[in-house]
């Protein structure tokens, strides 16, 4: 974690981690515990990684569950209206649950399905049976953290337990979701939630608070959980305590996955939250690139990345844009290196779909290529995270180049982040300095840019 990181990076890091989580806890759920590390004990690079899909609802590798789904029904209410509009949100749920959707909680189904009204339907369940405290409405409630973060404590507190109560009528759904939104806030900018736990705790309605203090101290384990991490406690226990003790975003997952249960909603919360502390560029660029699905009752789209983090930027900002990198004249791919080529952004778009292709900048339209990785680096001085970023990207490759592939390298000029990558992978294969590197690819590939000092300073910290 880095203090310095911007907060584009956490807010992008915070939703596409939440759906990562869920995509990559999906195939395991309601499995027994260390299922997980038992399929993957090491990291799985390869063409193959862990967003393997399958699971008992036959999940696409890397696609997201109800999870997702009613997040971004959620997101797209609060951008498109500009604000929270619980009717629109109520409706937006209750249109997607009719269209039938893959996978959808007890509760949520029941109160969706009544055809009561939004201001009561939750309510009246809740009084008929006494049940409503599952984790339903944590699980979707990362884009609502993002958009009231700005707003500060009191608000996004608030607004938390009204979205909550659209389907769980109980106030112990609606504190879980308070404390998240907190968590979450004080996590964009740039504390640790872990930290955060005492003053979120004092939000909480006295009545609930011992419950949630027990849940969130430093001592609890999801050995003490009294219930299923179905409810809403344990799902936010067990996500604290995945943080508390994960070294990275992956570590992280890999922990809550391990638990078992209800693995897709635990590795969700626990995603968001790990997302918005390792930022965007800590979330391992083989299960981001993958993660997609569509939303039930709203249209046949496709959500992908760059979706998720252009969704993402206009929940933190209100402000909507679109990327549209235009028709740049093409370069490459050219071999540069031994089965390593290279390319600017539309050499590397019009390449043989044979090619592994790393990605290093926003691409526009997705591309055709079944094997693409894509990293997250800004040509810019806000990489405060590239060491990480270029370690993942490194391992990628060369457990990529290990499987035969050949493989493509490129970003939008093909000159500033093509050659940092390019001359760490000679750094890392060949031992050489980074001026060795740098003189090599210069020799090899006319394109290179320099002119990044963070980028020098990057290659600088790898070669001590
Ligand atoms: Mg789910």
């Amino acid at each position: 974690m880095s203090p310095s990181m911007h907060r584009s990076h956490r807010v992008a890091g915070a939703l596409v981690g939440s759906a990562v989580g869920d995509a990559l806890g999906a195939p395991f759920e309601f499995g027994p515990p260390g299922q997980f590390t038992a399929r993957f004990p090491v990291p799985a690079r390869g063409a193959k990684t862990e967003m393997c899909g399958g699971g008992s609802l036959g999940w696409e590798p890397g696609e997201f569950t109800d999870d997702t789904q009613m997040a971004l029904l959620l997101a797209t209410s609060l951008v498109d209206n500009d604000g929270l509009d619980l009717a629109d949100v109520f409706a937006r749920f209750s249109q997607w649950a009719a269209a039938g959707p893959p996978d959808i909680g007890n509760q949520t189904r029941a109160v969706l399905g009544s055809g009561r009204p939004w201001d009561v339907a939750a309510e009246e369940h809740f009084a008929r049976s006494g049940h409503a405290a599952g984790n339903g409405s944590m699980m979707r409630t990362t884009p609502a953290a993002i958009w009231f973060a700005r707003f500060g404590p009191a608000t996004t507190t608030e607004a938390a337990r009204r979205i909550s109560t659209l389907t769980h009528g109980d106030p112990s759904a609606g504190e879980g979701c308070a404390i998240f939104h907190e968590l979450m806030r004080v996590a964009l900018d740039g504390g640790h939630p872990l930290a955060a736990v005492p003053a979120a705790l004092d939000v909480v309605a006295e009545e609930h608070r011992e419950r949630w203090a027990t849940m969130l101290a430093p001592s609890w384990t999801p050995a003490d959980a009294t219930e299923s991490n179905g409810a809403v406690w344990p799902t936010l226990g067990q996500a604290m305590w995945a943080l508390r003790h994960g070294r990275d975003f992956a570590e992280v997952l890999r922990l809550v996955i391990d638990l078992g249960g209800d693995t897709d909603t635990v590795a969700c919360v626990a995603g968001g939250l790990a997302g918005a502390v390792y930022g965007m560029g800590g979330i391992p660029s083989r299960w981001a690139s993958v993660v997609h699905g569509r939303v039930p009752g709203h249209g046949d789209r496709v959500w992908r990345l760059a979706d998720l983090q252009q969704l993402a930027a206009a929940l933190d900002t209100g402000v909507q844009q679109s990327y549209d990198p235009g028709v740049i004249p093409r370069i490459g791919p050219t071999e540069v290196l031994p089965g390593i080529w290279a390319a600017n952004l539309d050499g590397a778009r019009y390449s043989e779909k044979d090619f592994a292709v790393i990605s290093l900048c926003r691409l526009g339209e997705p591309f055709e290529h079944e094997l693409q990785r894509m990293a997250y680096v800004a040509d810019n001085e806000h990489n405060s995270d590239l060491g990480v970023v270029l370690a993942d990207v490194l391992e990628d490759m060369a457990a990529l180049r290990a499987e035969g592939h050949r493989l493509l390298v490129h970003c939008h000029g093909g000159a500033s982040r093509t050659g940092l990558v390019l001359r760490a992978w000679l750094m890392r294969t060949e031992g050489m300095t980074a001026d060795e590197a740098t003189a090599h690819v210069a020799e090899h590939w006319p394109h290179l840019g320099l002119w990044n000092a963070s980028f020098t300073a990057a290659l600088d910290c790898l070669d001590r």
